[in-house]
């Protein structure tokens, strides 16, 4: 594909196929993506499609950004030779359009020889590659009637190379031998300069792409061997030495070691892991030596799935885009009706004043080859794509997963935000601060047998609070009752049934839902409340039997958080299921003025409406399975990687790193590629604008015509680069990561051939 409307094509294609619901194509990735009917469909006839189409496609299984850039790295070995024979013919051809007529005496006008030498030159560089690749393209478009930029550059430089052979027969004396070299030379230095921005472009995800090792060492009855990745299935022991990349996801067995896990979380410093420990592939073994038994392999690793999301999220498309792409696809048609226009029209105004300066079939010519060579729609095609690709890349890079195209734009657009409390702005480690456990319940008046019950019931939340009472329970050495029935009940607590026993743990509007009696415990509640601490009651067969404190700080940073959101201009509010007092003096701590306390999930979601329909863009931070509503409901919804996998599946950007600055950091990053899709799409459009007319009469010349459409391109590419990070702050530390990632590479080579 070599531009917008080639873009537009193949997805029309698609979407025709049978079973295709929705079909996106990116012109930046040359990649693309189709969303199935229920009906399901078949990928050859996708394939099929596009071939008919006039395209070459392929399948790529995850992790295809890697082979996709290897593939650009011999594209652009082979490019280099195509640009290098492209150059050495079209020197000569210029040279002898300007220097031969001064050193030489010749006849004026009529057949001088050196036009007859740029006449040979000219055909050698259309038979050789560079003109076989413009043309061929061309042939294909026309094939398949799918007008595209190889159409037009195509028409432009055929018309000029036949007319001159067709003067040079006839002796009249007008040669366009320069300009059709010169477009050739132009559109190959063009393509060339692109591949290499692409390159570029996709360097961040091919990095996590290379965090997969290609082979592992795996133990076989105790043996080391080294396999391919792909041979290691779940449940395989695997052995990672020092310095070498981590394979799978996977749970240490023996060894321990320092790992640093900075790749896919952006968490500098190193982990100690020892035995029980969880490791993550495409970390790196630092210090020790580890055996790891595989939970997660290839695609369902957490790489592999980090890099799924980014390569879903480069295939999207911006709502610009699309806007863009639609124009780019009727483009062609319209440039063709206008080349033809122009000539008609010097042709015609020739005849009216033969007198007149340029007039002539000659001039008209060459106008209309202007036309056609600088109005090719490349830069629309590429202007949002290329930095939505690099701003994912750079996102991914810091540990901030976005979703979608989409998604980008909208969290670009954002003025409020909302944040939950518990396990957002709090650590999410709540610790457990005082167990009240006065023989209130008949059941539970031994000792620690408050905990013991709550903490079998909390066993299988992932709440925060949940997971803090375990712990405790566990640090006790209280032993976990089994558990009958399980139930959430979202914003409010626990519900399970433990050895015939119905329990309750939770906040006090769930005891309230269910109608227990919570007036024993009432005073000594009101007073942990009053410290600060979240209060969680437990019941049993609709008697409360306990009272536990939890405390929950604020995470380190999280006032600098949200301190840089006010200064972003957005306005920060919180949002929480807990009770008002606590809620006031956390929000307090870290600088939110605006609190809304005890809010069930529907009513986060109606919070998320309220503001939108005041015409605000919402983005909704949140982390358990209350907040799924709205984080769906949002403009933008954030989670962390460490929250509920309900959360995470309903939100539009995920934090890898459990830092709350990153969300600033993904806001800035989303509204300075907005910033840069508008500017490239005005400079698309714009210098479409301006260039036509001046090509059309005559201001430009076609070879100036070609070097143009290629400049206004690759400034669109380069300007998309502008989203990489910057040296000297992460860029550095991404090099440094590069580096030593390269030498725990050979030295993972080194240590499989002994
Ligand atoms: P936030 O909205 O601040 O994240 P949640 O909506 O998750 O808080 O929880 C609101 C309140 O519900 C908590 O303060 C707590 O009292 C109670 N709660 C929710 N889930 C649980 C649970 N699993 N165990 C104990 N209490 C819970
Ligand atoms: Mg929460």
């Amino acid at each position: 594909m070599t531009c917008g409307s080639c873009a537009a094509r193949v997805e029309g294609a698609l979407q025709a196929v049978d079973g295709v619901g929705a079909s996106r194509v990116n012109l930046a990735t040359e990649t693309a993506s189709v969303i199935a009917t229920p009906a399901g469909v078949d990928p050859a006839d996708l394939l099929a499609a596009v071939r008919e189409a006039g395209y070459e496609a392929e399948s790529v299984e995850v992790g295809a950004a890697l082979e996709l850039d290897r593939g650009r790295d011999q594209q652009l070995v082979g490019q280099r030779g195509v640009l290098a024979q492209a150059i050495g013919l079209a020197l000569p051809v210029v040279g002898l359009q300007h220097l031969a007529p001064l050193l030489f005496a010749g006849p004026a006008g009529g057949r001088p020889w050196w036009s007859i030498v740029q006449a040979v030159i000219c055909t050698a560089l259309l038979c050789l590659r560079p003109g076989r690749q413009i043309l061929g393209g061309g042939l294909r478009a026309a094939r398949h009637r799918s007008p595209n930029m190889d159409l037009l550059v195509s028409i432009g430089v055929a018309v000029a190379f036949v007319s001159s052979l067709v003067a040079l027969v006839a002796g009249t004396g007008t040669y366009y031998f320069e300009a059709a070299a010169l477009i050739v030379a132009f559109i190959t230095l063009g393509r060339y300069f692109e591949t290499r921005a692409r390159r570029e472009a996709s360097g961040a995800v091919a990095a996590l792409a290379r965090r997969l090792p290609q082979t592992a060492t795996r133990l076989h009855d105790g043996q080391p061997e080294t396999v391919p990745v792909s041979d290691i299935r779940v449940g395989d022991h695997v052995r990672v030495a020092q310095d070498t990349l981590v394979p799978v996801d996977g749970r240490v067995l023996t060894g321990s070691a320092a790992v640093d896990e900075s790749a896919i979380t952006g968490e500098s410093v190193p982990r100690s892991r020892g035995p029980g420990d969880p490791v993550r592939a495409g970390g790196v073994v630092r210090e020790g030596m580890i055996t790891v038994e595989a939970t997660a392999v290839g695609e369902a690793s957490a790489v592999g799935r980090i890099l799924r999301a980014v390569e879903d999220a480069q295939a999207g498309k911006t709502r610009m885009q699309r806007i863009a792409d639609r124009v780019a696809g009727v483009f062609v048609p319209i440039v063709i009706a206008l080349a033809l226009a122009t000539f008609i029209g010097w042709v015609v105004a020739g005849w009216i004043d033969p007198g007149q300066d340029g007039a002539g079939i000659g001039w008209a010519l060459r106008c209309a080859v202007a036309v056609l060579v600088i109005a090719c729609p490349c830069a629309m095609g590429l202007a949002t794509p290329t930095a939505v690709l690099v701003a994912t890349g750079t996102a991914a890079g810091r540990g901030i997963l976005v979703r979608d195209a989409a998604a980008l734009e909208a969290a670009g657009q954002v003025n409020v935000i909302l944040l939950d409390k518990t396990g957002t702005l709090t650590a999410g480690q709540a610790q457990v601060q005082e167990v009240w456990d006065e023989p209130v319940g008949p059941i539970t008046t031994e000792a620690g047998a408050v905990l013991e019950w709550a903490a079998s019931a909390e066993q299988f939340s992932q709440h925060p609070l949940a997971r803090a009472i375990v712990a405790k329970a566990r640090e006790s050495n209280l032993k976990l009752r089994d558990v009958g029935e399980f139930a959430n009940e979202p914003g409010l607590g626990v519900r399970a049934t433990i050895d015939g026993h119905e329990v309750l743990v939770g906040s006090r509007a769930l005891l309230a839902q269910h109608e227990v009696d919570f007036s024993t415990v009432q005073a000594r509640a009101d007073q942990m409340s009053a410290d600060g601490q979240t209060v969680t009651l437990l019941a049993i067969d609709g008697v409360c039997a306990g009272v536990i404190g939890l405390l929950d700080t604020p995470r380190p940073g999280a006032s600098r958080a949200v301190d840089h959101l006010t200064r972003l201009g957005i306005e920060p509010v919180m949002i929480t299921g807990d009770q008002a007092a606590t809620a006031t003096a956390v929000a307090a701590s870290v600088g939110i003025e605006e609190v809304h306390a005890e809010m069930l999930p529907e009513s986060k979601l109606a919070q998320v409406r309220r503001r939108q329909e005041a015409g605000q863009r919402v983005a909704f931070v949140g982390d358990g399975i209350n907040d799924a509503p709205a984080l769906t409901g949002a403009d933008v919804g954030i989670a962390f990687a460490t929250g509920t996998d309900v959360a995470v599946e309903s939100a539009d950007i995920t934090l890898l790193r459990d830092d709350l600055s990153l969300v600033a950091e993904a806001i800035e990053l989303a509204r300075r590629s907005v910033r840069i899709m508008k500017e490239n799409l005005f400079w698309a459009f714009f210098y479409n604008m301006v260039a036509i007319p001046l090509a059309a009469f005559g201001v430009v010349r076609p070879g100036l015509a070609a070097a143009a459409m290629m400049a206004s391109s690759i400034s669109v590419v380069l300007n998309s680069l502008r989203l990489r990070e910057k040296e000297g702050q992460n860029g550095k530390t991404a090099e440094r990561q590069e580096n030593a990632q390269a030498s725990a590479q050979s030295a993972g080579a080194a240590g499989g051939q002994r």
